[in-house]
């Protein structure tokens, strides 16, 4: 599909993004090369997982500005599953329960339209099982049913693994991890970016994440755009200091999106 004379890196350029009726993305620029990973940081309800959902394609979510490629190949063009085949998958925030459709079928049919061999499929499931210590029992359900949080979480993680996509979306793969959980799924996504170069985004709001997981840079979300990037060390400022310590008095305050349900949200104003 992609022109492998092209440049391998996925792009996202002043991205712009709409749901409800509501801007929710005001302006994303985002590069990861195959083998990076980027660190997305930010404040409940400043956009993080919106992002997700418009890499991914994800009905509902009106793109009002910009692009994104993948090694040279407009996503937004796509249907979800094309953007897959395309090398993107997406870890999401809350797993999708797929009742009646086995985990093993679902993984099978992505081998064979990824035009990938089938009847290694469930060789690959035993093996990544062991490597994150997900119950090889699990390997028999329907997609993500009645799995417990954490669970699903590795997955996830073992969907990723099998599948081998050039870049993934992790949408706080991180949270509900037990302490071992985190430390095998972060070490099996690692371990991806130098086996096959996968390109990782990583959303999350903990630098115990990426404390195996080595990001190569931390972008700081809020209010819709990325407003600081820097090293690693960031998310340890972030942690220590909060968003309003890191990002300061910005000359430019970033509102929450007016009626997007920042009720309860301690997050909603760290500026303010
Ligand atoms: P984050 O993942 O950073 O916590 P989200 O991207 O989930 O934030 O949400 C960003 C904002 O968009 C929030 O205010 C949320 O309420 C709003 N939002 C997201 N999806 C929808 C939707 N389908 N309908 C209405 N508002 C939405
Ligand atoms: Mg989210």
């Amino acid at each position: 599909m992609a022109d492998p004379t092209t440049e391998r890196v996925l792009r996202i350029e002043g991205l712009c993004a709409r749901v409800a009726d509501i801007d929710i993305l005001t302006g994303i620029d985002l590069e990861v090369r195959p083998g990076e990973v980027h660190a997305v940081m930010g404040p409940n309800g400043s956009g993080k997982s919106t992002l997700a959902h418009v890499l991914m394609g994800r009905p509902g979510y009106e793109v009002t500005a910009g692009s994104i490629s993948l090694d040279g190949v407009d996503l937004l063009e796509l249907e979800p599953w094309e953007r897959a085949q395309a090398g993107l998958f997406l870890a999401m925030q809350h797993p999708t329960e797929v009742h009646g459709v086995g985990l093993e079928s679902m993984l099978v049919e992505a081998a064979r339209a990824g035009g990938r061999d089938p009847d290694s499929v469930r060789a690959a499931m035993v093996v990544e099982a062991a490597r994150i210590g997900f119950d090889e029992k699990l390997l028999d359900r329907h997609v993500n049913a009645d799995l417990s949080g954490g669970e699903k979480k590795r997955n996830e993680t073992l969907q990723l693994a099998v599948i081998g996509p050039r870049y993934a979306v992790l949408d706080e793969i991180d949270s509900g991890l037990d302490v071992d959980a985190l430390a095998a799924v972060s070490r099996r996504v690692q371990d991806a970016t130098r086996e096959s170069g996968l390109g990782v985004l990583a959303i999350t709001h903990f630098s115990r994440l990426l404390e195996v997981l080595e990001a190569d840079t931390v972008h700081v979300l809020y209010g819709g755009r990325i407003r600081l990037t820097g090293g690693p060390e960031l998310s340890g400022r972030l942690e220590a200091e909060g968003y309003a310590g890191v990002l300061g008095k910005t000359p430019e305050p970033a509102p929450a999106p007016s009626g997007a349900g920042f009720g309860d949200d301690p997050f909603t104003d760290p500026l303010g």
